[in-house]
């Protein structure tokens, strides 16, 4: 699963991979989120790459892609006289460049319009992201108070609320924090929200780092997929169960985040 962290390494990696090409071909699978005609990617250079929460921008002189990876979606650069390590039904999003391809392979949303308009929009549906330049915490602590009835589990994982946490950050930012997810936003106290707010900085960062260095997240992980263990702070069980209405994998200290 695809969460901030993971499309802001994207994101570095494919900056500095397609670095310098120009575009020459251009191949999108759907054309549903298509805004612009594809010939005008032609002739473009590649800018850069960054990320906004979970999705990859692609700019190119004033256009850009917008790739979402969802679960199972992938994002390479080859040779360009490299093959294809999947097979060619899989791509969804194809760059021939000079001198290397882009190829995203089973991203469930691949959008192509002007960057202004892709950036306007997104930054319209999402929430500050811990990762982006524009990260503001004010506007986080706003938009989570906006919810105040909802259970924090449940509002933490909103797109719109704060972008690029997904349910493994989820989860470990609420037991950092010593927060039941079943909680109202309003029944937390001032302290513990600027604790779930620097949580969401803190590891999204280390989220970030090891993702960079191609390290697997799993020694940061206190509680996710921690079935039936035991606490790494105070020794109590970890309680397993889907939190509703999002239905998504939940993990608790049964002493660490009392309800
Ligand atoms: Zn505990």
């Amino acid at each position: 699963m695809v969460e901030g962290p993971t499309a802001k390494a994207h994101a570095i990696r494919i900056s500095k991979e397609f670095n310098g090409e120009t575009v020459n071909d251009l191949f999108i699978k759907s054309l549903k989120r298509v805004h612009v005609p594809l010939k005008e990617f032609v002739g473009k250079q590649f800018v850069n790459t960054d990320s906004l929460g979970k999705n990859i921008l692609l700019f190119f002189n004033g256009l850009a892609i917008r790739v979402h990876l969802m679960m199972f979606g992938t994002i390479h650069v080859y040779g360009i006289e490299e093959g294809l390590l999947k097979p060619e039904r899989l791509v969804r999003l194809l760059i021939k460049g000079d001198g290397k391809k882009l190829v995203v392979y089973n991203a469930p949303i691949v959008e192509a319009d002007w960057a202004h308009i892709i950036l306007n929009r997104l930054k319209g549906e999402l929430g500050p992201d811990p990762l982006s330049k524009d990260w503001n915490r004010e506007k986080a602590i706003e938009n989570l108070k906006m919810f105040g009835n909802e259970k924090i589990g449940v509002v933490l994982i909103n797109q719109s609320v704060i972008a690029g946490i997904g349910n493994i950050l989820r989860n470990e930012i609420l037991f950092r924090a010593g927060i039941n997810p079943e909680r109202t936003v309003q029944s937390l106290s001032e302290e513990e929200i600027a604790k779930l707010i620097g949580e969401c900085e803190t590891l999204t960062q280390q989220f970030l780092k090891l993702k960079i260095e191609e390290k697997r997240i799993k020694p940061l992980l206190q509680v996710y997929n921690n079935y039936r263990g035991t606490c790494k702070i105070c020794g109590g069980k970890i309680r397993f169960y889907m939190q509703q209405p999002i239905n998504r994998k939940t993990f608790v200290c049964i002493n660490c985040q009392r309800f």
